[in-house]
């Protein structure tokens, strides 16, 4: 359980300032105007609600709500809502910038922004989840809109959480407004493929990555950290591909199995435990959960949360290649050491967006009022997966530099050139 707290203070970087620092460096590079510089890095919008709840025992609790728009010079803005108990206004705004990066990377029409209520969803009933859910919602009804602002899951939020949204959002408008928010119900208008498209595309770069370091998936070993929706379909996809999942973790614990550990079995598992791993059978339960980050393999999946790599457990990383399916889960500091022992980080802001590019197809269908087949969706994000991950990869050689700063170099040139040609917003 340990390594989904915070990590201890002296090793505890802000998210904030980790998200700066690679900013930083890639606006050197791009040798970007003080006057762009001073756009891209405030965000353009910060809303701070308190929301009162009727608590199952009648009691009245009050939660902290935030939507952070970080920029909406390529587009309105996009990005999920986190209910989390430690979710605070800085972490929320560097998830709204990681979305601005992460659309850009990916070459969505999309600003970023990020949402968060500070709650503990695991100990709340369904019905003090809808009522804060509805609450926020009505709070953000100025904010939100499909041409203004966004919104989808992140942790602790899934489909269920937008029905409410788009319900609560339409009835304020006296019409059904099913663009308003992504990863819906699919009978709501959600899209084919979206529940599976953030693992989905970190397979598809991990693939990528590996032909560029001349891994062969059929003889590599991958852990993953985090069970999640990400997590698992990430293990899932790359167990398909040929990987050996050796190694698995939730909140619960980590599970490790030389042979391989059987991921759809551990998805069945889950499903039916209340959605934890918790008593798992299909490999060892380890000491310390932590250890997974450590293991000798080829290819490590964070999939969690922030901050898991850091300066306190970098220097011990021996997988070759690490695909972020987390928001955040190398901390700045932890960049360099990686940097020195030779290991490709595919970072989160390219190879997370498989999401909020089947989210970009969700709005587009929901527009058209048209289904895509799951076959097409597939097709369309794999294909901006592989394109983006050879374009960041090419930005890398080009400006000699790691593959997250090649990929910040990639968005901030985007944005940057766009916020030129339009002007202020
Ligand atoms: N929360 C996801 C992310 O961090 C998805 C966002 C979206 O689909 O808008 O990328």
């Amino acid at each position: 359980m340990a390594y989904l707290e915070p990590a201890p203070i002296k090793d505890r970087e802000n998210p904030l300032e980790s998200m700066m620092e690679r900013f930083n460096i890639a606006a050197e590079k791009l040798g970007l105007s003080d006057e762009v510089y001073n756009v891209l890095k405030n965000p353009a919008k910060q809303v701070i609600v308190s929301l009162p709840i009727t608590m199952d025992n009648g009691k009245i609790q009050v939660f902290e709500g935030i939507r952070v728009i970080h920029s909406n010079i390529l587009g309105p803005a996009k990005g999920g809502i986190r209910f989390a108990p430690d979710v605070h206004l800085d972490e929320v705004r560097a998830l709204a910038a990681w979305m601005t990066w992460k659309c850009a990377v990916v070459d969505i029409p999309y600003g970023g922004g990020k949402g968060g209520v500070r709650c503990n969803p695991r100990e709340m009933s369904k019905g003090e989840i809808e009522r804060l859910m509805r609450a926020y919602t009505m709070a953000m009804i100025d904010v939100f809109g499909p041409d203004k602002d966004i919104p989808a899951p992140d942790m602790g939020t899934g489909p269920r959480e937008m029905a409410w949204l788009m319900d609560e959002y339409s009835k304020a408008h006296g019409m059904t407004v099913p663009a308003v928010v992504t990863g819906k119900p699919l009978v709501l208008g959600g899209s084919l493929g979206r529940t599976e498209a953030t693992g989905r595309g970190v397979m598809v770069s991990a693939l990528a990555a590996m032909q560029k370091l001349k891994i062969n998936p059929f003889q590599a070993t991958c852990a993953v950290q985090g069970f999640g929706n990400v997590g698992s379909w990430a293990a899932r996809l790359l167990e398909e591909r040929g990987l050996k999942v050796v190694a698995i973790s939730d909140h619960t614990g980590a599970f490790y199995n030389e042979k391989g550990i059987n991921v759809v079995e551990a998805i069945a598992y889950r499903d039916a435990n209340n959605g934890t791993l918790e008593g798992f059978a299909g490999g060892d339960k380890m000491e310390n959960a932590g250890d997974l980050l450590t293991l000798k393999v080829d290819v490590l999946v964070p999939a969690a949360v922030e901050d898991v790599i850091t300066i306190a457990n970098a220097d011990k990383i021996k997988a070759k290649l690490i695909v972020e399916g987390a928001n955040g889960p190398t901390s700045a500091k932890a960049d360099a050491i990686l940097n020195e022992k030779g290991i490709m980080a595919v970072p989160d802001i390219l190879a997370n967006a498989g999401g909020v590019t089947v989210s970009y197809f969700e709005w587009v269908q929901n527009r058209l009022g048209y289904k895509w087949t799951a076959d097409r969706v597939n097709r369309r994000s794999d294909r901006i997966m592989k394109d983006a991950f050879d374009h960041v990869y090419e930005a890398s050689v080009k400006y000699d530099v790691p593959m997250r700063i090649a990929a910040y170099i990639v968005a901030i040139d985007k944005v940057a050139k766009t916020y030129t040609f339009r002007g202020g917003f």
